[in-house]
């Protein structure tokens, strides 16, 4: 039974005991205790300042990269995907804020005539979620494009911040000093070199036009499973162990490109793929002698309690 919170003021949705698998693309996952969508950043500060220090608190974008346990997550969870978020130009630099969702900037700076962006198009998250990520693929990375970030403190206090304060690589982004990457991504200013528009609307088409020929999008899936291990891919290591088709419940292993996991029915629990990852792992570990490492982040509680 989740806490009794009193908030004064906010103007966005704050929902008590709310579905997650709608806030996630594997359409799988149990409830958040308290769901909020805020109306826009100084809301989202204004809910942080009166959120107890003690309650937990976990950031969703578009939860293209996430499973949600089927226990659900207790204490907060603040979704920030925003159809109305602000994406601008400002100093020649492509402004988004952290709920914009990743294509829109791609398409933005293509239509300015810049270049480098191109590879934002086929990624089905947000901006917070790409610079909590560092997603990237066919040679671009999000960080690869900073020029600085907003970051929302647990304190309600935001802060502005340079690539210089982050340890950015393969998919992850730590504080310089080591430390985890803290706060709440609200927006970042992004750099994109001069370049010609129909060119980058070309290379746009050509490689949304590769992820339709060689990935699930028609079915519920978080991308890639597991990160490529130095010098080689997740999908060659799953294929190579026989594991494309694989079934668990209502997950499977892709047939079409096999570091996805799919939810064809969208009747998968949340336990049904995290067991196929395992049953992945194990496999590939026993064939191969490498351990694939999880890409996804996994939260929550399984059904009968607990993190595990
Ligand atoms: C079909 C498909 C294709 C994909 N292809 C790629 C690809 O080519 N390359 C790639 O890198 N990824 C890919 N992904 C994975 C995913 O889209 C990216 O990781 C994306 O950037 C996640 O964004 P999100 O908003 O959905 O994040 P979520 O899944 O909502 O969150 C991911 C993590 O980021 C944190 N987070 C989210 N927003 C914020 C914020 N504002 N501040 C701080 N932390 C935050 C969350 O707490 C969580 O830990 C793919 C996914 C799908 C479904």
């Amino acid at each position: 039974m989740s806490e009794i919170l009193h908030f004064a003021g906010l103007r966005g949705r704050l929902e008590r005991d709310r579905p997650l698998a709608r806030s996630t693309s594997w359409r799988a996952g149990g409830p958040a205790d308290w769901l909020f969508h805020p109306a826009d950043r100084d809301d989202l500060a204004a809910f942080l300042r009166q959120l107890p220090p003690s309650m937990p608190l976990l950031v969703l974008g578009l939860g293209s990269n996430t499973l949600v346990r089927d226990g659900g997550v207790r204490g907060a969870v603040v979704v920030m995907h925003d159809p109305g978020a602000a994406l601008a130009v400002a100093d020649g630099l492509v402004y988004a804020e952290a709920g914009v969702a990743s294509p829109k900037v791609a398409r933005l700076a293509a239509r300015l005539g810049c270049a480098g962006a191109e590879f934002l198009a086929g990624i089905p998250g947000t901006i917070g979620g790409a610079l909590a990520m560092n997603a990237g693929c066919y040679g671009g990375e999000t960080w690869g494009h900073v020029a600085r970030v907003e970051v929302l403190g647990r304190d309600g206090r935001f802060e502005v911040r340079t690539p210089a304060d982050y340890a950015v690589a393969y998919r992850s982004v730590r504080r310089a000093d080591g430390a985890a990457a803290d706060g709440i991504f609200t927006a970042a200013w992004f750099s994109f070199v001069p370049g010609d528009a129909e060119s980058a609307r070309a290379r746009i088409r050509e490689l949304l036009a590769r992820r339709i020929a060689t990935q699930p999008l028609s079915l519920p899936n978080a991308g890639s499973v597991f990160r490529n291990p130095p010098g080689d891919h997740a999908a060659r290591l799953i294929e190579a162990a026989g594991l494309k088709g694989l079934a668990i419940g209502g997950a499977q292993v892709s047939e079409l490109h096999a570091n996805f996991i799919v939810n064809p029915r969208g009747a998968a629990r949340a336990a049904d793929i995290e067991a196929l990852i395992a049953l992945v792992r194990s496999t590939v570990r026993e064939r191969s002698g490498i351990d694939l490492e999880p890409e996804v982040r996994i939260v929550g509680e399984t059904a009968t309690g607990g993190a595990r």
